[in-house]
């Protein structure tokens, strides 16, 4: 019920990342920057503001692609005058609950953002945080010195939730310390409001050192997806045939616009389809005269990109070639080995096989021989 609930949101990506080794929030983590992660899990918000670096406003806007209720603005030099650039570019009324968020917090459940809504129902604000579960130690120079009482200590993530957008606005323009607020709960809690917390989640976890970006890579959800692919050619004149990727002498050759090795063909078909990417014919027509006798690992390989594009990975391919003639099996290690280094992966993962249609049907008769394929393909969600 608290998903129809109306928010805003802003997401403040300003910081320069210095302990990350470069702008963290524009990295890539799994095909996706690091700051579209974060937009994207708050795609439910009414309006958002992302608020970037001075300059780097067009990696914000192409940051928001697609998502019509969002806007860039550039930030200032503290987090709070950041957070207050992006609630003043924010539309609409300012009565309504907002989210202030990290980029650099990319993985962010929707359940989270369920509870701080309803957390914020009967609160000025709420924000996830995590018990400490390891003991604290006090530490000088590599030395302990002292213990501390982790009872009553959370850690605190965000995003920041508040009720009523005005509050915050108010309680940020109230603080008067020298030193900026912590975060914009410690500037509702000074101007009296009431702040409470909800369950966080590990996989909040902020993006601050380099190690962190393998930990959250391993943590993106991922999905298998499995393609098929058929294709057929005609036997003709010839002293050679190609099939997946190898050349074997025979006394016919298959005919067709490219090299006509059916084996590749077939494979580039299931990987294209494992990312629903048409065929084969879509990306390599064959009324163009460029792929006239055209070698087909450039269509296998142009599959692989396609698929490396989207973050993926494959986990393993299995083709069949269907004929009488030639013999398949002296040549199928060396098939093996060459769509492993054309697909990039361990030998193990390609199959090869052949069968025969017991001298029935086209294959059967030596007019033409056929091959399916088959293949897994791992994808970030
Ligand atoms: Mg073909």
């Amino acid at each position: 019920m608290t998903l129809q609930t109306v928010f805003d949101a802003v997401v403040v990506a300003a910081g320069s990342g210095s302990r990350s080794g470069g702008a963290k929030q524009w990295r890539i983590l799994g095909a996706q920057t690091v700051a579209r992660r974060a937009v994207q899990a708050l795609s439910g918000a009414r309006h958002g503001v992302l608020v970037v670096p001075s300059g780097d406003e067009a990696l914000g806007e192409a940051t928001l692609n697609g998502m019509q209720n969002w806007r860039v603005v550039a930030g200032a030099a503290d987090r709070a005058g950041s957070v207050r650039l992006g609630l003043a570019a924010l539309i609409g009324d300012d009565d309504a609950p907002v989210l202030i968020h990290d980029a650099a917090r990319p993985l962010l459940p929707g359940a989270v953002i369920d509870a701080l809504l309803a957390a914020v129902e009967d609160a000025d604000g709420a924000l996830p945080a995590l018990p400490c579960a390891d003991s604290l130690r006090r530490v000088q120079g590599g030395w302990i010195v002292g213990a501390e009482d982790r009872n009553g200590l959370f850690r605190a993530q965000t995003p920041q939730a508040f009720r009523r957008r005005i509050t915050l606005t108010e309680a940020l323009d109230r603080w008067t310390d020298d030193r900026p607020p912590t975060d914009e709960a410690e500037a509702v809690l000074a101007a009296g409001g009431r702040v409470r917390t909800v369950p966080g989640d590990p996989r909040l976890m902020k993006l601050t050192y380099t190690e962190d970006f393998a930990m959250a890579d391993a943590l993106i959800p991922r999905q298998i997806r499995v393609g098929t692919g058929f294709d057929v050619h005609r036997w003709g004149p010839g002293a050679s045939v190609w099939l997946c990727g190898v050349e074997i002498p025979h006394d016919q050759t298959l005919i067709g616009h490219s090299d006509a090795d059916a084996g590749l063909h077939a494979l580039t078909d299931a990987l294209l389809g494992a990312i629903g990417e048409g065929d084969i014919g879509d990306h390599f027509p064959p009324t163009d005269p460029q792929w006239k006798g055209a070698a087909s690992d450039r269509f296998l390989v142009h599959a692989v990109e396609l698929i490396a594009r989207r973050g993926g990975r494959i986990i393993n391919v299995d083709v069949t070639l269907i004929c009488e003639q030639p013999k398949v099996k002296p040549h199928r290690q060396a098939m093996r080995e060459r769509l492993s280094e054309l697909l990039a992966i361990p030998l193990e993962a390609v199959s090869v096989k052949a069968t025969t249609t017991e001298a029935l049907g086209f294959t059967g008769r030596g007019e033409g021989l056929a091959a399916q394929a088959a293949c897994s393909v791992e994808l970030p969600a």
